[in-house]
């Protein structure tokens, strides 16, 4: 097929290095590393093609491509052999229509992608699909590579046990101790990974792992390495197949690292590059307002950036102060008009628990993301007749200390404004007739049937 990926600087020295490679950073400058595609090649095929192809492989249960990201293999990761592909049939996760939420928002056109309606629970299984691929494919090789590893707000080493425990490969997870949920402590756990619970926040863990990778062979699974990259990008591009090949007008995505924003805009730039679409949609990047770095940098116009001590926020997969993938990022907002917003402890919570009330289940990183987009139609800066795509990162089941927390009154912070509680009873049916007619006249006044 000739088609052909390599790294290369994300700052434009000069030098190309192989994904096969054990390395991180550019040699010349420090900077980090981007995947690079041979577009020429690409191009080869043409626009109509290449959505014939994809459209075609959403319909296949055939090795690979079932997967929503090896089912665009040749912009992902063209060269790695199909069966050193370590996948559970990631992606292709639903993009369904708000229709109560969005009507009460007056935003009629409102859909969220949910991608964490995906193995481990979240959009870290895209991209850990290709990494532990490529381990897998150097190892047969004959590399020594004896483990990999990453620092983790919990969702990254939950999806890097899972995949490594799929291809038997040893996983090592750095997790601030205290700091994940209990879910997402216990799915490395589950999957044998060795799990070590450090004393400190993501960005020590971080700092601490960094030190440890570079020594001991030990690969670097962080989405400072690009190749994770690769595979969230196709989220982008799964959004725009999902409304048959239509750019949406907007896309709200809740971020930490800032990797995953940066990966939404490489796809997006792809398709654009190839000739699938011929417009980009405007990027919301939304953040916790106890770890908003990107925040505070956008105020400047981007001119300053400074690396912040994240405080305690319930979103706590964005909780991080010194993001690894902010100069990628803002090289995406500047191509996409990115705005960036924040939300309080007491917004996401709201946020969160409002669409709940509408049927979805959100995490409170999802939660960030609706009260951004709350704000932006407050604003009048999103428009009521815009198409707007939330993506929803982690599945709700993950965290249901937070949900539990919010619906008895417990959270700091949070005043619960849609606490909904169980109410207690003694078996007894007069009792129980009270409680019903009390609540429905409470809760649904107007629609209150006459009494019988
Ligand atoms: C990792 C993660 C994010 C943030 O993604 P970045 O690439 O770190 O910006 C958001 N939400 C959830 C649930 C996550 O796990
Ligand atoms: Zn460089």
């Amino acid at each position: 097929m000739g088609y052909h990926s390599w790294f290369q600087c994300a700052r434009g020295c000069p030098g190309r290095h192989s994904i096969y490679e054990v390395i991180y950073r550019c040699p010349t400058c420090g900077g980090l590393l981007d995947v690079h595609h041979d577009e020429e090649a690409l191009k080869s095929r043409s626009a109509a093609a290449w959505m014939q192809l994809f459209d075609q492989r959403l319909h296949t249960n055939a090795w690979p491509y079932g997967s929503g990201v090896w089912g665009k293999k040749e912009w992902v990761c063209p060269s790695v052999d199909d069966s050193n592909i370590v996948s559970m049939y990631e992606g292709h996760s639903n993009l369904f229509w708000a229709e109560r939420l969005g009507k009460e928002l007056g935003v009629s056109d409102l859909w969220i992608k949910l991608c964490g309606n995906s193995h481990t629970g979240s959009f870290k299984d895209l991209g850990m699909t290709v990494l532990v691929s490529v381990v897998r494919q150097m190892r047969a090789m004959g590399k020594a590579i004896p483990a990999i590893a990453c620092a983790s707000t919990g969702d990254t080493s939950a999806a890097l046990a899972a995949y490594c425990a799929a291809a038997d490969i040893p996983a090592i997870v750095f997790l601030p101790r205290g700091k994940v949920s209990a879910a997402q402590l216990i799915q490395p756990i589950a999957n044998n990974a060795l799990v070590l619970a450090l004393d400190t926040d993501f960005d020590g863990c971080m700092k601490i792992v960094q030190e440890v990778t570079a020594r001991e062979n030990i690969y670097l699974a962080n989405s400072m390495n690009s190749l994770r990259i690769e595979g969230q990008k196709t989220v982008g591009i799964e959004i725009v197949q999902q409304f048959d090949w239509e750019v949406p007008d907007w896309i709200v995505i809740p971020v930490g690292n800032l990797g995953n924003v940066s990966a939404l805009g490489r796809g997006l730039l792809l398709m654009r590059e190839l000739g699938l679409i011929s417009r980009l949609p405007r990027l919301v990047c939304a953040q916790s307002a106890k770890a908003n770095p990107l925040y505070l940098s956008y105020l400047t116009g981007f001119q300053d950036f400074r690396p912040i001590q994240a405080q305690t926020t319930l979103a706590s997969a964005i909780q991080i102060g010194n993001p690894v993938s902010y100069e990628r990022a803002v090289k995406v907002l500047r191509q996409f008009e990115g705005i960036v917003e924040q939300a309080t402890e007491d917004e996401l919570a709201n946020a969160a628990a409002r669409g709940d009330r509408t049927g979805m289940y959100c995490c409170p990183h999802t939660g960030v993301a609706l009260a951004a987009l709350f704000k932006l139609l407050e604003r009048g800066e999103i428009k009521p007749q815009d198409r707007v795509v939330v993506i929803s990162t982690a599945h709700g089941l993950k965290f249901t200390d937070f949900k539990v927390g919010y619906h008895t009154g417990k959270l700091d912070e949070v005043s619960a404004r849609y606490a909904n509680p169980p109410i207690e009873l003694p078996p007894d049916v007069g009792q129980v007739r009270d409680a019903i007619a009390r609540e429905l006249d409470r809760r649904y006044p107007q629609t209150r049937p006459e009494k019988v």
